[in-house]
C-alpha cells in the first residue's frame, strides 16, 4: 500500500501542527503523522504558555499566521500580563490553559484545514528512494514524499524514570519511537541524549486553598492572537504556597533512589525548569521553593503541581509533598517521572532546519534540542515555510536574530553547542528592546502574507493598523502643545505636568508621565483606544534612545569577533553578565569574543556587558 504527498510531517504535537499548517497553506498536500489521533498539540507539562521571551515567540508565530497564540486564546482559563512595571522588552503575557481544550481546538483547526491529511500511524523509517522519500509505519504501509518535517518532540528513545523503575516510552505513558531513532542513526544521524521532567498530578478536592495564596488572573485588554477577537472571560485562579525544611529533609534523605543522583539518567536536564531535587541539592541555603497549583482543565479535577518536578520515588512524592502547606492530605493521580529521549546533534541542522546533505528532511521542536511548547511551534512554522520553499527550489526563509526571537533561537540552536535542553529568555536576545511581544505584526506579517499564511482580510486589516500608526507619528510630530492652550490645561490637571513652553508631542510623550491616551484626550484626537497601538507608539517614541544605542551596539559587536580576551580574565568583577555565562566563561576561558559568543548560555548581551568592561579597565 503505497499513498503519495508533497511533504509529510511527522508528529503532530507543537511544532507539527504548525508545520503542517505552514506548508499546507502554501498549497502543498500535506500528510500529517502521529502515534496516538487523541493526543494531537498534548501538553505533557503544565498548561501554561508565554512569558517573558517565550510570550514573545508566541506573538512572533502568531503575526506569520501560526496558531499558537489563537490557540491559546480560544483555551485559556486566565492571561496574566507579566513585567508590567518593568521595561517593554521584558513585558509578557502568561496564559493558563484548559489543556484539554487546547488539544480540542487545535484538533478542531487542523481537520478543517482542506490540504491536510491527518492519520494516526508510528513511522519506523526513512528512506531516499531516487529523489523522493520513503516513510514506512511500522504496519508496513508506505508513503512516498517529497519532503518531510520531523516533529517527534520527546519520543525518540523516550525512557521513563520514577525512583529505580524505568521504562521504554513516550511522555506520560505514551508509545516511544525507537525505531525511527534506530534508522536515522543506521544512516548517520547523529543523536545526544536530553532529559526532562514533570510533577505529578494531584486531586483537587485533596487539596486545602485556604493554606494557600491566590493567583488570580488579570482582566487582559487582549490576547495572544492578532488576528482572533478577543473575548475575555473570568479567570480561573492559580494558587502559590511552599516547600520548607521538612520537604527538604525528605528530598535530601533520599537521594539513594533519585535516578538522577544515582546514575540511572545520564540525559542532560534543563536547568532553567529543575526538579526539587536539584533544587534541594544546588540550593541548600534555601529554606523554601515556590510551589503554583494550577488547573488542568475546567471538566477535570486533575491540577498540576508546577515546581515539585520530580523522580523520585512515588511514596516518596506522596510524602514530600504532603509537607506542603495544603497538600497535607494530597492525592496523587499521576506521580512525576523523569523522561531521556535522543535530540539530533543540532550542528548537523541548517538555518533553514533542513537537515545538512539530507535535501528536504527538516527537523523542528523538542529533537532539535529545545523544550517548550512555544519553541517547538516556533520552529514547527520556520520548518513548514521552508519545506515549502525547497518544494518550489526557492532560497530558504530565515530570519536575523535583530527581526525576530525565532531568529535568535534557531541562530542560537545551529551556532552554539547546547549541552541542555534550550528554552528561549529575553537575556539572550541582544535587540530585545526591538523585540518586543506587543510589535511582533510590525516586525513579521509581511513574511506571513508573502507565504500565504495570513488571509487576504487579516492582512488588510494590519495594513490599515500600520497606516494609522504611522498617522500617529505624524500627528505627534507634527503638533505642539502650547503653554496655557485647553490642552495644556487638561494635561495639567490630568498630571500635574506644568507646560512651561511650547513643547512638540513627541517630546512630551518621551516624559514618564504622560501617555498616549492622555494626549488623545487633550486632543481629542480619534476615539479609537487600541491600547496595542498605543504601547506601539510609546515604546518607539519614549525608548528611541535606547532603540538607537541598541542598533549601534549590535553594530559595535559585529567587529569584536577576533578580539582577544586574557586568559587571566577575572570574570567576578564583570556586572550585567547572567549567572550562567559568568559560571560557563570561568570554566572555558575563551581566547576570543567570537569563541565566548559561541559558548552556550553567554548571549551577545553577555558578550556586551564584557566589552563594555574590558574596554573601560583598559582605559581605567
Ligand atoms: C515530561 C515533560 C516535561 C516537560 N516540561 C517542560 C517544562 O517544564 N517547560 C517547558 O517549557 N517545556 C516542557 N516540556 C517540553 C514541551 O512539552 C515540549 O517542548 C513540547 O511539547 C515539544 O513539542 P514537539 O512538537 O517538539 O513535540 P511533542 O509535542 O512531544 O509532539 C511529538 C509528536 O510526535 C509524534 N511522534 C513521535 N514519534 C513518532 C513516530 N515515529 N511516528 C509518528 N508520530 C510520532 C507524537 O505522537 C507527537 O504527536 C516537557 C516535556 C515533557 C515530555
Amino acid at each position: 500500500m503505497k499513498k503519495i504527498y508533497d511533504v509529510a510531517v511527522i508528529g503532530a504535537g507543537h511544532a507539527g501542527c504548525e508545520a503542517a499548517n505552514a506548508v499546507s497553506k502554501m498549497g502543498f498536500d500535506t500528510l500529517l503523522l502521529t502515534l496516538n489521533f487523541n493526543n494531537i498539540a498534548f501538553m505533557p507539562c503544565n498548561p501554561s504558555v508565554g512569558g517573558p521571551g517565550k510570550g514573545n515567540l508566541v506573538r512572533e508565530v502568531d503575526a506569520l499566521g501560526g496558531l499558537i497564540g489563537r490557540i491559546t486564546d480560544l483555551a485559556h482559563l486566565q492571561m496574566r500580563a507579566l513585567n508590567t512595571q518593568k521595561g517593554p522588552a521584558v513585558r509578557a503575557f502568561r496564559a493558563q490553559a484548559d489543556k484539554h481544550l487546547y488539544q480540542q481546538c487545535m484538533r478542531n483547526y487542523i481537520e478543517k484545514q482542506p490540504l491536510i491529511t491527518i492519520k494516526q500511524g508510528k513511522v519506523s523509517s526513512i528512506k531516499r528512494i531516487k529523489d523522493h522519500w520513503c516513510l514506512t509505519l511500522n504496519t508496513g504501509v508506505c508513503y512516498e514524499v517529497s519532503a518531510v518535517i520531523i516533529a517527534t518532540g520527546t519520543f525518540l528513545r523516550g525512557k521513563i524514570h520514577i525512583g529505580l523503575f524505568s521504562y521504554s516510552s513516550g511522555p506520560q505513558g505514551q508509545h516511544p519511537a525507537i525505531s525511527l531513532a534506530e534508522s536515522l542513526e543506521a544512516q548517520g544521524i547523529r543523536f545526544k541524549r536530553f532529559k526532562t521532567g514533570t510533577s505529578a498530578r494531584v486531586r483537587k478536592r485533596s487539596l486545602d486553598f485556604s493554606k494557600m495564596i491566590e493567583q488570580p488572573g488579570d482582566w487582559l485588554p487582549h490576547g495572544f492572537s492578532y488576528w482572533l477577537p478577543w473575548e475575555p472571560r473570568e479567570p480561573v485562579s492559580c494558587w502559590l504556597t511552599y516547600t520548607n525544611q521538612k520537604t527538604h529533609e525528605i528530598i535530601r534523605n533520599n537521594l539513594d533512589v533519585a535516578p538522577m543522583y544515582c546514575g540511572e539518567i545520564t540525559g542532560t536536564g534543563t536547568r532553567y525548569c529543575p526538579a526539587i531535587e536539584g533544587k534541594v541539592v544546588n540550593f541548600p541555603h534555601k529554606d523554601k521553593h515556590q510551589v503554583f497549583i494550577e488547573p488542568e482543565g475546567l471538566n477535570t479535577d486533575e491540577m498540576y503541581i508546577a515546581g515539585l518536578s520530580s523522580s523520585l520515588p512515588e511514596e516518596i512524592q506522596d510524602q514530600f509533598m504532603r509537607t506542603v502547606p495544603g497538600l497535607e492530605n494530597v492525592e496523587i493521580v499521576r506521580p512525576g517521572y523523569a523522561i531521556e529521549y535522543d535530540v539530533i546533534s543540532p550542528d548537523q541542522l541548517l538555518t533553514s532546519l533542513q537537515i545538512r546533505d539530507w535535501p528536504g528532511i527538516f527537523c523542528a521542536g523538542q529533537i532539535n534540542g529545545t523544550s517548550g511548547y512555544e519553541e517547538a511551534a516556533a520552529q514547527g512554522i520556520i520548518a513548514g515555510i521552508n519545506a515549502g520553499l525547497y518544494l518550489r527550489g526557492e532560497e530558504p526563509f530565515v530570519l536575523k536574530r535583530n527581526e525576530a526571537y525565532i531568529g535568535v533561537l534557531i541562530d542560537d540552536l545551529i551556532t552554539k553547542e547546547n549541552n541542555e535542553p534550550y528554552r528561549v529568555m529575553t537575556s539572550r536576545a541582544e535587540f530585545r528592546l526591538s523585540l518586543r511581544q506587543e510589535n511582533a505584526d510590525l516586525r513579521l506579517t509581511d513574511y506571513g502574507y508573502k507565504f500565504k499564511l495570513i488571509s487576504e482580510a487579516d492582512y488588510q486589516f494590519f495594513r490599515t493598523k500600520r497606516e494609522r500608526i504611522q498617522e500617529k507619528l505624524r500627528f505627534l510630530e507634527g503638533n505642539n502643545l502650547s503653554p496655557g492652550s485647553e490642552e495644556a490645561e487638561i494635561i495639567q490637571a490630568k498630571t500635574g505636568l506644568k507646560i512651561q513652553q511650547t513643547t512638540n508631542l513627541k517630546q512630551l510623550l518621551k516624559r514618564p508621565e504622560i501617555n498616549c491616551a492622555i494626549i488623545r484626550e487633550a486632543f481629542k484626537n480619534g476615539k479609537d483606544e487600541l491600547t496595542n497601538e498605543d504601547e506601539v507608539i510609546e515604546n518607539l517614541i519614549k525608548y528611541e534612545g535606547y532603540l538607537e544605542r541598541e542598533a549601534k551596539m549590535a553594530a559595535r559587536l559585529q567587529k569584536t569577533e577576533g578580539k582577544k580576551i586574557p586568559v587571566d580574565f577575572d570574570y567576578s568583577q564583570v556586572p550585567n553578565l547572567s549567572f550562567e555565562a559568568r559560571e560557563k566563561l570561568m570554566r572555558y576561558r575563551p581566547e576570543t569574543f567570537g569563541q565566548a559568543g559561541r559558548i552556550s548560555g553567554v548571549s551577545p548581551a553577555d558578550l556586551s556587558a564584557l566589552l563594555i568592561w574590558m574596554t573601560r579597565s583598559r582605559k581605567k
